[in-house]
């Protein structure tokens, strides 16, 4: 493959050695490490533009806040948001989840259902239990298949006249499974329902344009896409940002306030009270100018000959089974290996400098349906390469030593 695509040399992280082993880094699922420009881009902010934002008395302030709001405007351009109004800054996929959750308390009643899948990480499945318990509404998963994909026919089953939200990843952490999500949320506006797609998964491997996808809400954290952690954003379609109350109370979110009441300021910032993480805000802008900047299409069609790749040499493995076989997947190979627990062989590869993750992935209820206790994860970046593949391969061949 092309040089030009090794795209490796921007992390300094990736040049680090782990238990004496040059590192080969397979847990980016989890987070993916960052470049030298997102760094860069935090430590500028805090040795030259550092202060509080939109209480612009002075030189500083102005320019906190402008990179703040030219970092909204390029975080929401990433999913094609057409306006930055919609775009509002949350500590992560899982915070924006909480927040529509939270606001939709009072549209919900006893009669009413949530729908989701059996395929969701934790941070998808919980904030509508609560949700459910706050409002007297009833929670529906869909099932998925052996294969681990939503199971279509069970879906559509459950979507009806009482469903009034429908809450789908965009890509499973656990499996890589890629979501017919515009399908799913043409459904659920034919049925009347609401769809927030948590996008935790999808934005550093997909072309993501909530647009075009015509859903209701999408989260995503900037950790997962080479910005720093803390730092999320959820896009809302504006007329129901309008409508939805505030999810926190505090500075920076009103609009004036007595001792009897307050008038809430206008989305995003209804949304956001308190102090912002202003340096995580600018690490996710520039974060968002580094993917911008990529030859994404080639690297992407890289990364999808890596999972082949490794789908195709770890078969060969005896004693080794893939969890899931998505026809749609991106990034992620779960296996197990016979008489080995998945955690055995998550040390054994990380004495040998190769990072994965093994248990149940924020997913227990997929685990359960899949019948496993968890699984040994790799994921894969823009930045790995056919030898990080051949290295991961070799690592369980000689873990399964040991085991
Ligand atoms: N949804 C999915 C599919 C995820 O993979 C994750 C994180 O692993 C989340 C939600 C939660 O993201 P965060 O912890 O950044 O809020």
């Amino acid at each position: 493959m092309a040089a030009s695509l090794d795209i490796s040399g921007d992390f300094p992280i990736l040049a680090r050695q782990v238990n004496g082993q040059p590192l080969t880094y397979l847990d980016s699922a989890a987070t993916t490490q960052k470049p030298q420009a997102v760094i860069d881009a935090i430590r500028h902010y805090y040795e030259r533009r550092n202060a509080n934002v939109h209480r612009a008395a002075h030189a500083l302030a102005e320019e906190a806040t402008a990179a703040m709001e030219d970092a909204r405007a390029k975080v929401a351009a990433l999913v094609g948001a057409g306006d930055a109004r919609e775009l509002i800054f949350t500590r992560g996929a899982t915070e924006g989840i909480n927040l529509v959750a939270a606001g939709l308390t009072d549209r919900l009643g006893p009669g009413d259902e949530v729908l989701i899948t059996e395929l969701e990480h934790h941070s998808n499945i919980v904030p509508w239990q609560m949700l459910c318990q706050r409002s007297g509404a009833a929670l529906v998963a869909c099932r998925v298949t052996a294969t681990g994909e939503i199971d279509l026919s069970d879906f559509h089953a459950k979507l009806r006249p009482r469903t009034k939200l429908v809450a789908i990843g965009h890509v499973s952490n656990a499996l890589g499974t890629v979501n017919p999500v515009a399908a799913l949320i043409e459904a659920a506006h034919a049925q009347g329902a609401l769809a927030l797609i948590d996008g935790a998964q999808a934005v550093q491997h997909l072309d993501v344009d909530v647009g075009r996808l015509g859903c209701d809400f999408y989260a995503f954290s900037a950790h997962k896409l080479f910005g720093p952690t803390g730092i999320g954003a959820l896009y809302g379609r504006a007329a129901l940002l309008e409508e939805l109350p505030p999810y926190q109370g505090g500075g920076e979110m009103i609009e004036h306030v007595s001792i009897e009441r307050t008038i809430y300021n206008q989305p995003p910032y209804k949304f956001e009270a308190g102090t912002p993480n202003i340096a995580g805000a600018v690490g996710f802008g520039a974060a968002a100018d580094y993917l911008a900047g990529l030859p994404r299409q080639a690297l992407r069609d890289r990364e999808a000959a890596l999972v082949s790749q490794a789908v195709s040499r770890l078969k060969q493995i005896p004693g080794l089974r893939m969890v899931g076989e998505p026809r749609e997947r991106v990034s992620v190979v779960s296996f197990l290996v016979d008489g080995g627990h998945p955690h055995d062989f998550g040390t054994l590869l990380d004495q040998q400098g190769i990072a994965v993750r093994t248990g149940h992935h924020c997913a227990m209820p997929l685990m359960e349906r899949l019948g496993v206790p968890g699984t040994i994860r790799a994921s894969f970046a823009l930045y790995n390469s056919p030898a990080d593949v051949e290295r991961l391969v070799a690592g369980v061949e000689k873990a399964i030593e040991f085991v």
